[in-house]
């Protein structure tokens, strides 16, 4: 059993999970430690006990150790990558991607543990100084989700330790194989035991847990509406601090004078590739109607042609769904599109191929009516509906009839309607002639609306979260 790490020790789980292979379910990839509610306790006093001294440490340390982690994940980018398309099934490019992104995310947040500053200021009363700085927050659980099993822990884990803080790391149940290598390199970086720890098991026991314990100061959640809602509730009571990345229906636009290759390119990437499962990938296409016949024909020749398989592949493009109960939801999603009436152009079927997994046809459905479920409900999967649009304004007015404000994007050629649209579309990150997914990792990443709460996560604006603000007052 691969057991989790808790206050600098290697412990076994109370029992443990078999972690497969979507792509082939006759590869088992490991048995990980799943911990018991006592065992996420211990996990927490450890970050408790550790918390001072770590908001206390010098900031050497801490660059050094985020450099070392940084460093190690992009030396081990494709053997990592290999393990991470191997348990959730994103294609070993994306894999190895998404690995080389976590690296860059540590080395980034080495560099800012050595630029900690505050500010100096003078006081509306002579001979006082007034200075403002930041400290650690306290010990932060950080709770992941399953599609980005490497960068997002990365995005949280750098930040926090950075920052002063302790962590403790909940991965979700499906992919603990790179949370667990994380883990391991993490443990080799020189922090003192109890600065970091690794709690692998149920979202019901071990985040429940974390959610509830009154030694954890904030809690860094990515995942489900659903989820999100009731740890925003049952961490509101204790007044912890919450930030948290949840649900997308991101539109794309593509307005009569877009380029067309580009629109085409943006819509499959930006709503198919990794399977469709980002919180960022597009799932409305929302189309002036002088581009919609053609750019309707184009998208679907180019899902056609994707090569769907094993995730380790070389010459796959899409990989599997992630597991048997998220392919489901996709398939039925397809037939509720149906029967509400939209056209399935293309695909929504499952594959099979030469092993067991679950492959699915990228399914693009047209002629949506905004109101339907497949046009306002978030699928997780490769399903997009294209939605016709009389012009621009009716487009962006459709594009911001939703709950969710996540990422957006618009394929034009009119620098008018690609400003008005920055200005105008009510979400947190806005794309003009690039796919809604894919950002970079040094500037901030959250949404508006129903998507997102609390402060930015990524780049220097992760410190609004990771730390709390003092002002202090001297009379010389
Ligand atoms: P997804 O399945 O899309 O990843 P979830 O919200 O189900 O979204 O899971 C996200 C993370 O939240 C996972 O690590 C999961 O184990 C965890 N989780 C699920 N339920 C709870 C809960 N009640 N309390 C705390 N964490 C939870």
């Amino acid at each position: 059993m691969k057991p989790n790490y808790i206050g600098g020790a290697w412990l076994d789980g109370a029992s443990a999970r078999d972690n497969l292979n979507p792509s082939d379910l006759s590869d088992h990839i490991g048995h990980y430690a799943h911990a018991d509610a006592a065992q996420a306790q211990q996990a927490i006093q450890a970050a408790a006990r550790a918390q001072a001294g770590w908001a206390h440490s010098g900031i050497q340390l801490r660059a050094s150790a985020l450099d070392f982690i940084g460093a190690e994940l992009l030396a081990r980018q494709q053997e990592l990558g290999t393990l991470l398309a191997r348990e959730e099934g994103k294609t070993l490019a994306e894999a190895a991607g998404e690995v080389a992104r976590a690296g860059h995310i540590f080395k980034f947040y080495a560099g800012e543990a050595l630029r900690l500053r505050g500010d100096k200021l003078a006081s509306v009363r002579p001979g006082v100084e007034v200075e403002v700085t930041r400290e650690p927050v306290g010990v932060v659980g950080i709770i992941t989700p399953w599609n980005f099993p490497m960068a997002i822990p990365a995005w949280k884990i750098a930040p926090a330790l950075c920052h002063g803080n302790a962590v403790v790391f909940k991965p979700a149940d499906l992919v603990p194989g790179s949370a667990w290598a994380l883990a391991e390199i993490i443990s080799r970086a020189g922090l003192p035991p109890g600065v970091f720890n690794l709690v692998m098991g149920r979202g019901s026991v071990v985040g429940q847990a974390i959610i509830e314990a009154p030694a954890v100061r904030a809690v860094s959640f990515t995942g489900s509406v659903e989820t999100g809602r009731q740890l925003l509730l049952a961490t509101a009571q204790r007044q912890a601090k919450v930030q948290l990345e949840m649900g997308g229906k991101n539109p794309l636009l593509i307005l009569d004078d877009a380029d067309l290759d580009t629109a085409v390119h943006c819509a499959v990437q930006g709503a198919y590739y990794s399977t469709g499962q980002r919180c960022t990938a597009s799932s409305r296409f929302i189309v002036e109607k002088g581009i919609y016949p053609a750019f309707v024909r184009r998208t679907a020749e180019a899902l056609a042609a994707l090569r769907v398989g094993h995730a380790l592949h070389a010459d796959t493009q899409i990989g599997p769904v992630a597991d048997a109960g998220q392919l489901a939801q996709n398939l039925d999603y397809v037939a509720i599109g149906r029967a509400e009436g939209a056209r399935l152009v293309t695909g929504g079927e499952r594959l099979s191929r030469e092993t067991d997994g679950y492959f699915m046809r990228p399914a693009l459905f047209a002629d949506a009516e905004p109101s339907m479920r497949i046009a306002r409900e978030e699928i997780f999967g490769p399903v997009a509906c294209a939605i016709p649009a009389d012009n621009y304004e009716h487009a962006l007015a459709i594009a911001n009839d939703t709950p969710f404000g996540l990422s957006a994007g618009i394929c034009t050629g009119s620098l008018k309607h690609a400003t008005h649209f920055k200005r105008h579309m009510q979400s947190g990150m806005v794309m003009v002639n690039v796919p809604t997914a894919g950002v970079d990792y040094h500037v901030p990443f959250g949404g508006t609306k129903g998507s997102s709460h609390g402060a930015r996560e990524q780049g220097t604006h992760a410190a609004e979260f990771f730390t709390s603000v003092k002002t202090a007052y001297t009379m010389a």
